[in-house]
């Protein structure tokens, strides 16, 4: 491993493994975050420069999102490798998902896993698998959703919009893509219990990973006419109809047949929501 600055690289899973299970953590820890960075991603990292791309992070973390520190304790790369923040230890709550921080651990794995996005390396893929299977192991936790989490799961405000258990999609809108409608065949609950979970549970056997193939997000899903998903598109009509009560908007039927123009209507129309939602004054 190589200790360098406000980070520590591990030269191989089996390295972090073996570091992970001498680690004391006092915090109580119950959820596995997953999420991608979207930026960086896999253009910005040439397989050297780990280190300039970890201290990149941090400080944007602490200068534009004023954190007191990189938001996650682990990172994943494209080449499989592993980093540990020294700024954000284990006994520290990570600023990961609103909800979801005050037991849990953040990973971030570097690169875009939404459709159209990176294509996950076989190297990345299998520290993804690992990191999580360890993580579990090291925690005492089942391998489930209710534990090996993603950002998607939850609302701004932290509730979950899934039922973390049965899949069940719940009231509210996600938060993000996030880890990616694309990573490891899609971002809901039964994407991962599908396509995630039982690879976890494999790696943890320590047995070869055997040859399931991951079937990409396929078009059934999407909306045809407008491409968009389901989840985004709910999220746009849901944050019409709320800018719509509140008077902030006229003809919510035309706007929600236009969700799809230019910039992504269901990304514009969430964010004037929450902008609208933040300046209300409170009741
Ligand atoms: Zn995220």
């Amino acid at each position: 491993m190589i200790k360098q600055n406000n980070f520590i690289l591990f030269d191989s899973r089996e390295e972090f493994r073996l570091w992970l299970f001498q680690q004391k953590v006092a915090r109580p820890i119950y959820k596995i975050q997953n999420h991608h960075t979207w930026i960086p991603n896999y253009a910005h990292c040439n397989g050297k420069n780990h280190f300039e791309r970890l201290e990149a992070m941090r400080n944007s973390h602490m200068r534009d999102r004023k954190f007191s520190d990189i938001a996650q304790q682990l990172t994943t790369f494209p080449d499989g490798r592993i980093a540990y923040s020294l700024g954000r230890p284990f006994d520290i709550a990570p600023a990961g998902i609103k909800g979801a921080n005050a037991n849990g651990i953040c990973i971030e794995h570097i690169g875009n896993f939404d459709y159209h996005g990176d294509e996950m390396s076989a190297q990345h893929r299998q520290t993804i698998l690992f990191i999580n299977a360890v993580l579990c192991q090291r925690f005492n936790l089942p391998v489930h959703t209710e534990h090996i989490v993603y950002h998607h799961w939850y609302s701004a405000s932290g509730d979950t919009v899934y039922d973390l258990n049965s899949g069940k999609r719940l009231k509210g809108i996600p938060a993000k893509s996030c880890p990616g409608t694309n990573f490891f065949g899609g971002n809901t609950v039964s994407d991962a219990q599908k396509n995630f979970i039982p690879h976890v549970k494999v790696v943890l056997a320590g047995t070869a990973e055997p040859d399931i193939p991951i079937p990409k997000r396929s078009e059934e899903v999407t909306n045809d006419m407008v491409g968009l998903t389901q989840w985004q598109q709910e999220m746009g009509e849901q944050a019409v109809r709320s800018l719509a009560e509140d008077g902030l908007l006229q003809n919510p039927k035309e706007w929600q047949s236009r969700l799809h123009e230019n910039i992504p209507g269901w990304l514009f129309f969430s964010m004037l929501e929450r902008i609208s939602t933040m300046n209300k004054p409170s009741k």
